[in-house]
Formats: C-alpha cells, sequence, structure tokens
C-alpha cells in the first residue's frame, strides 16, 4: 500500500501556526511589541499604514540580535526564552514559544533588520512568504525593527477577513493602549498614515489610562491594592456611574501580560453585582502579580487564557480587592451597598484576613476633590435615590378606535413597575418598562421609515472622548448615524461631538446612547451591512428613551400608555424579546386558592 501520510514541509506548518497567531494586523503588533518588552526596549514604536494592512513597522530600542541568532529567530521553535521543560513551569517572559516571527514571516512580506547592543553594524534580513530572499549588513542605531508589508498577501481567505482601514487602525491603537498601560516604563509612540494616535512618555501611567480607558472613566477612578497569599492585585476602576455595554473597557494583566480570563471576569461581575444594571460592564484595569508557579500561561497560542493553580484564591481576592473599593465609596455612601460573599466559596478566616490586608492598604480616590454628582437616571435601579423621575410618555393617541388594551379596566399598579388591568375573567399585567419600550421602538421604527429618526440638536454640543475601536466606528458609519439621529462631529483624535440626538432619547444620557450604539456597529462587519442591524439600534434607542427600575405613574399615564399601546404593532413583547404582558385567568386563581 502506498504511503498516505507525509509531514508536511515547514512553510507549510508556519502558515498553519500564523492562523492561530496572526488574526489581523493587531494582532502581529501584539506579538511583535511582545518581543520588543523581552528585549528590554525602552522605547517602542509603532508605524502602520492603510490600518497595518499594506505596512507595519515597529522600531525598538532593545538588545537586539546578532547575525546568527537573527537568522535563527525565523526558524519555528526557535526561541531564547526558555531551554527546558522545567523553564516551561516559570515563564517569565511574554513570549516563548517561538513562534511569532516564522509565523508572521510566513504570510507577509517581512523584514528584520536588527543590531545587537555592543555591535557596530546591523543585519537585515529580507524573507517573503516565508522564503528567505536576503541577509546582508546594514547601519543601524541599537535594536531592533521589523517591517511586514502587505499581510496575508498569499492567504487570500485571511485577506478577506480584515475589515476598512479604520476599523484595523482602531484595532491597533488599542492594542498599543492596551500594552501601554501594562508599561508605564517603556515609552511607546503609534503613529499611522503619518499621524500620531499616541505618544506616551516613560512614567505617565495617567495618560496611557485616558488613552486606553477613555477620558470619562479615566476622571473618575479609584484605587485598588490588595495583598494576599502569594497573590497581590492593584489598579483602578471606575465609579458604577461610568459603565459600558460590552466588556471591552475590562483590562486586566497577569505579571504584566493582558489577558482575557473568565475567572477574573466572573470575580469583577461579582464584585459589582447589585452596582450596575444586568448587561452592564465596569471600566477596570487590574495589574494582578502572582508567582509564575501559580500561572500556566501556556494554553492558547495567542497567550490571551490562562489556567491557574489555585484558581479560588485568584478569584475570591479579585472580588474582595474590588468590593473593598466599592465599599467604601463615597458615591454610595447614602446607601450601603449589601454584598453577599459566595458562601461556597470563601471562607471567614479568608474574609477577615483579606478585609485586615484592605484595610492596611485601602487608598484614596484618585482624584481627592472630585465631586460626586450623578444624575438619577444614569444609576442603575438599586442605587437610585428614589425622588419621582418624569417617564417617558407617549404622546396621546389620536386614533379614537377602542382596542384591546384601551378597553382594560386599570387596577393599578404593582411596585411602581408594573400595571395591573383586568377584562373579564382576566388579570393582566403589563411590565410598564418593556411596553414603553415596545411603543417607543415601534414610533422610531415608522420614523426611520419615513425620513430617518426625528432629531434634536443639542443646546449645548456634549464631546466625547471614544476609544480608537469606536472612533474609527463612529467616522466610517458616520451618515448611517445621522440617519438614527445621531448626528457626530469628528473634534480631532478620538473626541467627536455629538450636536444632534434622537428628540425621544432627549435629556437622557447621550454618551451612554452612542457608546452602545457604536458597540453595536462595530459587529457590522463585511459579511453583513449596516441595515442587518439597524431594529437592533432602534431598540438601543428605545431602550434609552425610557425610564428603567420602577416609578409611579398617575391614572392619566397609565391610559395614555394603554391607548399607545393599541396604536403599536404588538408582537406581545419588547423589542429585546421579553414579554410586555401576561394574562393569569380567573380559573388559575381559583386552582392556586384551592377553589375548584
Ligand atoms: P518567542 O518570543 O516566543 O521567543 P518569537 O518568534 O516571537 O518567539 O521570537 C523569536 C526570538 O527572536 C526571541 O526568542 C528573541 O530571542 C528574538 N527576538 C524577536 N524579536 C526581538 C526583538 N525585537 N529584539 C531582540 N530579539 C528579538
Ligand atoms: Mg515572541
Amino acid at each position: 500500500m502506498a504511503q498516505r501520510i507525509t509531514i508536511l514541509p515547514e512553510i507549510i506548518t508556519n502558515k498553519i501556526a500564523a492562523g492561530e497567531v496572526v488574526e489581523r494586523p493587531a494582532s502581529v503588533i501584539k506579538e511583535l511589541i511582545e518581543n520588543s518588552l523581552d528585549a528590554g526596549a525602552k522605547d517602542i514604536s509603532v508605524e502602520i499604514s492603510a490600518g497595518g494592512r499594506r505596512l507595519i513597522k515597529i522600531t525598538d530600542n532593545g538588545h537586539g540580535m546578532s547575525r546568527e541568532d537573527a537568522l535563527l529567530s525565523l526558524e519555528r521553535h526557535a526561541t531564547s526564552k526558555i531551554r527546558t521543560d522545567s523553564d516551561l513551569e516559570e515563564i517569565s517572559t511574554l513570549g516563548f514559544r517561538g513562534e511569532a516571527l516564522p509565523s508572521i514571516a510566513s504570510v507577509s512580506r517581512f523584514r528584520l533588520a536588527s543590531r545587537e547592543t555592543g555591535s557596530t553594524e546591523g543585519t537585515e534580513i529580507t524573507v517573503e512568504g516565508g522564503r528567505v530572499r536576503d541577509v546582508k549588513a546594514c547601519g543601524m542605531a541599537p535594536g531592533t525593527v521589523i517591517y511586514v508589508e502587505q499581510l496575508f498577501f498569499n492567504t487570500p481567505a485571511r485577506l478577506k477577513f480584515m475589515r476598512s482601514a479604520e476599523t484595523e487602525t482602531g484595532h491597533v491603537a488599542d492594542t498599543v493602549a492596551r500594552m501601554a498601560v501594562s508599561r508605564p516604563d517603556v515609552a511607546f509612540t503609534c503613529i499611522s498614515d503619518g499621524k500620531e494616535l499616541l505618544r506616551v512618555q516613560r512614567g505617565d501611567l495617567m495618560r496611557r489610562m485616558v488613552q486606553a480607558l477613555g477620558k470619562d472613566a479615566s476622571s473618575n477612578l479609584h484605587q485598588v491594592e490588595f495583598t494576599g497569599d502569594n497573590i497581590k492585585i492593584s489598579g483602578f476602576l471606575s465609579a458604577p456611574m461610568t459603565v459600558r455595554s460590552s466588556s471591552s473597557s475590562i483590562f486586566t494583566y497577569i505579571n504584566g501580560r493582558f489577558v482575557r480570563d473568565k475567572v477574573i471576569q466572573h470575580a469583577i461581575m461579582q464584585a459589582y453585582r447589585g452596582v450596575i444594571d444586568r448587561g452592564r460592564y465596569p471600566v477596570v484595569a487590574l495589574f494582578i502579580e502572582l508567582s509564575s508557579g501559580e500561572v500556566d500561561v501556556n494554553v492558547h497560542p495567542t497567550k490571551h487564557e490562562v489556567r491557574f493553580r489555585r484558581q479560588t484564591i485568584v478569584h475570591d481576592s479579585i472580588q474582595s480587592a474590588l468590593e473593598n473599593v466599592l465599599r467604601n465609596s463615597p458615591w454610595l455612601s447614602h446607601r450601603p451597598l449589601q454584598i453577599k460573599p459566595e458562601p461556597a466559596t470563601v471562607s471567614k478566616a479568608y474574609l477577615e484576613r483579606i478585609a485586615s490586608a484592605a484595610q492596611a492598604s485601602l487608598s484614596l480616590p484618585v482624584n481627592r476633590s472630585e465631586h460626586y454628582s450623578y444624575r438619577n437616571d444614569l444609576l442603575p435601579a438599586q442605587t437610585r435615590v428614589s425622588e419621582p423621575v418624569a417617564p417617558f410618555m407617549p404622546e396621546p393617541a389620536t386614533s379614537k378606535q377602542q382596542a384591546y388594551f384601551s378597553s382594560l379596566a386599570v387596577i393599578g399598579q404593582f411596585h411602581s413597575e408594573y400595571i395591573l388591568c383586568q377584562s373579564g375573567n382576566e388579570l393582566i399585567v403589563i411590565d410598564q418598562h418593556a411596553a414603553c419600550e415596545r411603543v417607543a421602538y415601534q414610533r422610531l421604527k415608522k420614523q426611520f421609515e419615513a425620513d430617518g429618526v426625528e432629531s434634536q440638536r443639542l443646546l449645548f454640543p456634549e464631546t466625547v472622548e471614544l476609544s480608537f475601536t469606536d472612533a474609527a466606528t463612529a467616522i466610517r458609519f458616520n451618515k448611517e448615524l445621522s440617519q438614527i439621529g445621531l448626528e457626530l462631529e469628528p473634534f480631532g483624535g478620538n473626541t467627536v461631538i455629538i450636536s444632534s440626538i434622537p428628540r425621544m432619547a432627549i435629556e437622557k444620557d447621550t454618551t451612554a446612547l452612542l457608546r452602545d450604539v457604536l458597540t453595536d456597529l462595530a459587529q457590522v462587519g463585511a459579511s453583513n451591512a449596516f441595515r442587518d442591524i439597524q431594529d437592533t439600534l432602534l431598540s438601543r434607542i428605545a431602550c434609552h428613551s425610557v425610564v428603567r427600575g420602577p416609578h409611579r405613574l398617575e391614572q392619566r399615564q397609565i391610559s395614555e400608555l394603554l391607548r399607545s399601546m393599541d396604536e403599536t404593532d404588538f408582537a406581545a413583547s419588547c423589542p429585546h424579546g421579553r414579554p410586555v404582558s401576561h394574562t393569569i385567568h380567573l380559573s388559575e386563581l381559583e386552582k392556586i386558592f384551592k377553589r375548584t
């Protein structure tokens, strides 16, 4: 029988590895910056053109490579960072797999120039699609420069997945900002098509935070400090008024490495439980230091995932570290938090230890003089003070036609959240928030289909500092945003000015609305279009136009709502798919009370 199996040539295995490590320009940049940091660079500059699709150039002043090392660095599994099996248990560098350079070189036109400290000249190696084309001596400053041109030129499938230059630029800048946050001792620059996106000097942590987290969050940060058994946690968290609709503003680092980890994320969300609404995420930057034996980073090629030796301790330490700050923070002083530890995972002794450690290290907010004013409707239901808020009320219905909802006899309001009605033998419970949202959504949809969502110019245009990705999305979808009532003007850098907003969302949190809409829009890729998500966007606006949480309604307002519901094309659910009303038949009650 003929032999069926062959060992693949290296040029193909490199391409396969590239499939895992190199997803887009930003992932190339992450790998190259990791290499520069591992080489002890104190100055790293990133330049891209066309979002990194045409060119990525990274220059560092690290220890550089000799000619031999430079040639070796392009071989698969060639690394200076580990040597033995046991080194794998104690990884203290960002890299160790020896895969990034050969992978990147296999899917681009690649050039590496490096000069070792103490050497008089550098070496330049040119590689094309994984094949070395040229090796020569070159004059250069000590350090390393890497050029990656025409990424994915020889992998058309990957090329198709790349987004617009603006979107890729956004990802690149976010990546650089994220890495800059983890290493305040290193200066970073990021330039896109000649335009400076980011420049941070050594030591300037705050500016990095602004770049990575956004200005609104960074002006209201509180410091986290915690020391436990084999674990040290430091960082910052935002006040609960600053929330996001995705977890993209949760930055977590383990031993300087940016990670996305479920255990950490869960611990953070546990700490914020009851403080922010469901589906909302805080802005958090956490630096977790563990001895290297406590954490395994050899889980995934991108090294974004990790495994902990003692997961519970890590989880509970993070949760407690955050809870201590949240509990002692001024915005909640009038209403203490009721945070209960998960009984199964935290022992009393452990909690006491954490409490005393946190007591000793608890720091004051970064901005001590900050005055904690907040708008009532920005707060989650649990923390909102109970003064009444004018709810979004549908305009009085014009139709005289008597229909189902307006024919109901109103019994009253339950818990300031539900409307109870009667019709014959039926008790009808209406979720007032869901109903308002549905009515608002239908109205927006009508407006959108007619002439675009009705918008209102803001008397005082609002300036918003966005993340790089969000700013790129805002520019890309400027026209579409105005169709849904959001008029934006670029204001240099990542700042935009909101000049008009949907009329229905007036007096609501405009910035939060914009951020949510941009998060939704960022999902629009090459494979789908704006119209695929326009309903999602309209429901977003609807959601922002109505008051959340309990509020009392007057009889008149209830009648108006019921009338508007009759005018609404009700699919018996709110735009999020939750039910709007629920009917309980008399016979069901009789069954409950055993009358039958
Ligand atoms: P890894 O980082 O996992 O070791 P890479 O393929 O990323 O694998 O890099 C291979 C080797 O090339 C590294 O171990 C390092 O010795 C060397 N190297 C890569 N980039 C640089 C750089 N910017 N400065 C100095 N040495 C570098
Ligand atoms: Mg590396």
